[in-house]
């Protein structure tokens, strides 16, 4: 078991690494990683792939335009293709309703309960 932190928001995640073939270098490197520096690993969040309908907290609120307060809640309502990647359509599930296209990065999908351990794995080849 490891510890590293997401680089898109900064939450910590514990995993843990496994060889996927019986080779004694990767057994041995699966071992070691996680030692020394924490490693960089995106969470559950920022990885999984969003659908419409899914639940996102902002990240990385707009300036100008609607109030969206960093971590507010919302639900995609759509995605639709952008430059440097597919724009989603955020609305607010706050008290005041907003809307608001983001980039993935900008926010993370919420998950229900703990997101316990990602399982990496290793392979060669
Ligand atoms: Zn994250």
């Amino acid at each position: 078991m490891a510890y590293g932190y997401c680089p898109n928001c900064g939450c910590g995640v514990r995993y843990r690494v496994s060889p996927q073939q019986r080779s004694p270098w990767l057994q041995q490197l699966a071992s070691e990683i996680g030692r020394g520096e924490p490693a960089v690993v995106l969470c559950y969040g920022c990885w999984k792939p969003l659908q419409v309908g899914d639940a996102v907290e902002v990240l990385d609120p707009p300036l100008a335009g609607p109030v969206i307060r960093y971590r507010a809640r919302g639900v995609v309502t759509a995605i639709e293709p952008a430059e440097g990647g597919a724009a989603y359509q955020v609305e607010g599930r706050s008290a005041e309703p907003w809307q608001f296209r983001f980039h993935r990065s900008r926010i993370k999908a919420l998950t229900e309960g703990s997101t316990g351990t990602v399982s990496l794995q290793l392979r060669s080849g």
